[in-house]
């Protein structure tokens, strides 16, 4: 019988759902239609994927999506507002997704960084459970911080850059530090990309100190 798979990766459409109307409240309605057109999706913006959990959403269209803030915003631009997309999409997440590690917050920050690697790895599984990006968190031996890979990336998935592009992922994984510690005590930096020839795209996620905190 014929059962032809899919090529390429995919994304849940509820990760996608969220990812567009977190990146429209970013970007405002008018240029979300601008941005969708120049992706050569457009009718992304008023027909969104179903806010279901069928993984039916083609990495590659995620992809051409940021690219697209990029050309129509200049890299500058399309990169603060990527990292906002981020950031508002991963607090949507944690309602849509019921990620929230804890039903109400706690009085004080928890910057214990051995609760904050178990909550990042449950994070990471989480997104390997239900896409096909393949995420790692770990702590290397001597260096301080924690490390944490996206390869199968579909923010920068067939791009090609000179620098780091996937900042959606820089403001995604920043906003749960501070969600699952309560705190702005972490700092998130892509150090590597694949789309400008990394190994992955990979993020260091290391504790401020506190002369940094209270700037
Ligand atoms: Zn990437």
């Amino acid at each position: 019988m014929d059962n032809p798979v899919p090529a390429g990766f995919f994304l849940p459409n509820r990760f996608v759902h969220i990812t567009i109307a977190a990146l429209k409240e970013v970007v405002g309605s008018g240029a979300m239609k601008a941005i969708c057109h120049h992706a050569g999706l457009p009718d992304l913006d008023a027909t969104p994927p179903p806010d279901d959990m069928n993984s039916d959403f083609p990495s590659e269209n995620f992809s051409k999506l940021f690219a697209a803030l990029n050309d129509v915003m200049g890299m500058r631009g399309g990169r603060s507002l990527s990292i906002r997309a981020g950031r508002t999409t991963m607090r949507m997440s944690g309602i849509h997704f019921g990620t929230n590690p804890l039903p109400v917050t706690p009085s004080a920050p928890i910057t214990d960084p051995d609760v904050l690697l178990i909550r990042l790895n449950r994070l990471s599984n989480f997104l390997n459970s239900i896409s096909d990006m393949r995420t790692l968190v770990c702590k290397r031996e001597g260096q301080a911080g924690f490390e944490f890979h996206i390869r199968q990336c579909p923010n920068c998935y067939t791009q090609v850059a000179h620098e780091s592009i996937c900042a959606f992922f820089e403001g995604f994984i920043d906003q749960a530090v501070r969600d699952f510690t309560y705190s702005e005590s972490f700092t998130v930096t892509e150090t590597e990309c694949l789309a400008a020839g990394g190994q992955s795209c990979l993020y260091f996620i290391t504790a401020l100190t506190n002369a940094e905190q209270n700037k």
